[in-house]
């Protein structure tokens, strides 16, 4: 540790937040002469003081201790984030895509006995239409449901120009699609294409 470069680290940090060594001083419950024997490399602060020093400096420990910005770790920090906000994304998505699936197949599977019972059974005709139309309803309404989930779920990547984007719901629904392509026109470069279904916008 070297006490005259954090001195003069804390002294910048402290004009670049507009304080003076008063208000400082004030912040940390100390005196002023305390804070300006520090900035002159007289002293460094006691352990207790660190963490309330860091946090109205907006420095880390490591940078107070350094003496310096560590532009290394606050990249690895933003880093980290950025890495977890993907993975966050990505886990979204994906219970989105196995809900959707599991909304349509439920739709079908709750629609399917009521269509067998009217075919099946002896009725009235309006009864048979009946429960032929409510089966019907309950797939379109799964089918809708589906399709709002997965087409929210993450996003699709044009194969031309790698573009990543969330298609309209009616270009969505019109689409020819494979399980894991749908065509669509790329925003981008308005290519018309099988679309690959990403995770991450
Ligand atoms: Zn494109």
């Amino acid at each position: 540790m070297d006490q005259n470069k954090t001195g003069k680290f804390i002294a910048g940090e402290r004009k670049r937040k507009a304080l003076t060594q008063k208000q400082l001083a004030e912040m940390l419950g100390i005196s002023d002469k305390t804070v300006s024997k520090w900035e002159r490399g007289g002293g460094f602060p006691e352990v207790s003081l660190l963490l309330p020093l860091c946090r109205e400096l907006d420095i880390t420990v490591n940078e107070l201790l350094a003496g310096e910005r560590v532009a290394e770790e606050d990249y690895k920090k933003k880093a980290e984030e950025n890495m977890m906000n993907l993975v966050k994304e990505a886990q979204e998505s994906r219970k989105k895509i196995i809900l959707s699936a599991l909304v349509a197949a439920l739709a079908i599977l709750a629609a399917l006995p009521l269509v067998i019972v009217a075919g099946a059974l002896e009725m009235e005709t309006w009864l048979r239409c009946l429960l032929i139309g409510i089966g019907l309803v309950v797939v379109v309404l799964g089918i809708i449901i589906a399709c709002v989930l997965d087409r929210d779920a993450g996003a699709f990547e044009c194969p031309e120009c790698h573009e990543r984007f969330v298609p309209e719901m009616g270009a969505y629904i019109m689409g020819p699609h494979t399980i894991t392509k749908r065509k669509l026109r790329c925003p981008k470069c308005g290519a018309v294409k099988y679309c690959r279904h990403v995770l991450t916008k």
